[in-house]
């Protein structure tokens, strides 16, 4: 059995090693080791799931100059070795003016290149790595081309990589003991992630017990305010399940805790997932970079057939879809975070189809493409950004809709605006489309209303959609006279129509 001495302390014989693997989290571990040392007792109960860049070696300790600051680190391999993984290369320190914290060095339009070295053994571990940062954050991941930035991942002694963006090619190294879940942790550095214990309001939340640490491993336990360098903490409190968090024994010299709880009592770590904190602090740690989104207005076809008419209005985002077979149409809002946008559609009767629901979308960062992330009623998934066709879906007869029911407005209306009017109701919720009556080509006007009726009132935020020229918006509110007419009472953005009837 060859045994991954990587993890664990290369003091403990080969023979307990083989046994603590199998028997982890089993209550014969302990009993395994009783006879043995207390030292090697207490570090075996703690699997060192700590990345390091040379767990076998022990670098010269040097201090270097670095951003502007003094920095002790370990020389090895000729590269200066900081906290144990982080790697700072000659390069680097040519680059003196360069910072490789979380508030600076960012990956420009959250997008991270990268490579991978076809030496690396078990390349599965990257692929899985960089699947979970996609699905869980913002950031992209494509495969570099010719950019002068990119990842490299490839075979190390360890696990390690420079923190943020250095601006050429940065190694992530990876021994073959390096998990999925340690490559997760050395992808967060690349993007800029701090060790979680290098916060600078840590010693709330634990003590450093230098007198356990190895010698020369101090600078290891420093935050990155007392190394000097730029950071940001972007969780309210030290989080112990983030995948940047060190075990209670790393770089421990005798089995006793490097770090604990305040209380003295120590805890686990997880190198499986970014913790819920991990994936919002990314999330706002790249919002500086990739925060807006440039305006969406225009016009999209999606996977799903449709033409979509979108209209994006500071943080809000309408649109108007619609089958050009005339099976479906529905009209959305959402409000837009970052490149996230949560809103919901609901189908209008220029279709025959009567559904709505939530949906949470993505869009890239030059807002020509738009991804589902959630909406599993709605058939679209992937809309394109193009140019709007010359001709468009013409008006059509109602799919569904009542008469004669004051408290149901679905149905076609005609306003003396000379649109048709599809609106729908559900609940008291009110949404419309509206376009001006057009047979070929495209119409001078169309809106989409959503809004709410309360007794005979209703009131709609109005948009005029890239499906016609018009370019408005405001706000309405209409009051019902009877059954089948309404008029309008105010008026914000100018609004044409004033009456309507069904
Ligand atoms: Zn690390």
């Amino acid at each position: 059995m060859k045994l991954k001495t990587f993890w664990l302390k290369s003091r403990i014989s080969t023979l307990v090693l083989g046994a603590l693997l199998i028997f982890t989290n089993c209550e014969k571990e302990n009993e395994l080791f009783t006879e043995e040392t207390s030292e090697e007792i207490i570090v075996t109960q703690e699997k060192d799931i700590t990345e390091k860049a040379f767990p076998d070696k022990k670098g010269k300790v040097t201090e270097i100059t670095y951003q502007g600051q003094q920095l002790m680190v370990e020389e090895m391999d000729g590269v200066y070795v900081f906290e144990g993984d982080i790697l700072i290369t000659p390069e680097e320190l040519q680059n003196a003016n360069k910072s490789t914290g979380r508030t600076q060095n960012l990956w420009p339009n959250c997008i991270v290149y990268y490579s991978i070295e076809s030496s690396l053994p078990n390349k599965q571990r990257v692929y899985d790595a960089i699947a979970h940062w996609k699905s869980k954050t913002n950031l992209q991941f494509i495969k570099r081309t010719n950019q002068t930035a990119y990842v490299n991942f490839r075979k190390g002694s360890g696990c390690s990589s420079s923190v943020g963006r250095t601006g050429g090619k940065q190694n992530i190294n990876l021994a073959d003991g390096c998990s999925t879940g340690n490559t997760i942790h050395e992808i967060g550095h690349a993007i800029g992630l701090w060790h979680e214990q290098s916060r600078k309001d840590r010693n709330t939340y634990v003590n450093i017990n230098f007198a356990n640490i190895q010698a020369g491993k101090d600078h290891n336990f420093k935050t990155y305010v007392q190394r000097g360098e730029d950071g940001d903490e972007y969780s309210p409190t030290l989080d112990f399940g983030s995948i940047m968090m060190y075990g209670s024994y790393a770089f421990s010299k005798n089995g006793m805790p490097t770090i604990t709880k305040k209380d003295g009592s120590t805890y686990s770590v997880q190198r499986t997932a970014l913790s819920a904190w991990d994936k919002i602090g990314v999330s706002r740690m790249y919002k500086k970079v990739c925060g807006t989104v440039p305006n969406m207005s225009g016009y999209y076809k999606a996977n799903d057939g449709g033409h979509y008419y979108v209209r994006h209005i500071g943080i809000d985002v309408y649109w108007f879809g619609e089958h050009p077979n005339g099976s479906w149409a529905n009209i959305f809002k959402g409000k837009l975070d970052g490149n996230k946008i949560t809103g919901n559609f609901y189908d209008v009767p220029k279709g025959k189809i009567q559904g709505s629901g939530q949906l949470k979308l993505t869009v890239n960062y030059n807002s020509t493409k738009i991804t589902k992330t959630q909406g599993s009623n709605f058939g679209g998934s992937v809309w394109n950004k193009m140019a709007r066709p010359s001709s468009l879906p013409g008006t059509r007869t109602a799919g569904f809709g009542v008469r004669n029911n004051i408290n149901n407005l679905t149905a076609r209306w005609y306003a003396n605006d000379g649109g048709y009017y599809y609106v729908r109701q559900v609940g008291s919720r009110v949404v419309w489309f509206g376009e001006r009556h057009f047979t070929s080509g495209r119409p001078a006007w169309a809106n989409v209303g959503y809004g709410i009726k309360i007794g005979n009132n209703i009131y709609l935020n109005w948009a005029d959609v890239a499906k016609g020229n018009a370019n408005g918006n405001g706000t309405l509110q209409l009051k019902m006279n009877g059954a089948n007419t309404m008029t309008r009472v105010a008026v914000t953005g100018g609004f044409g129509g004033s009456s309507w009837s069904r």
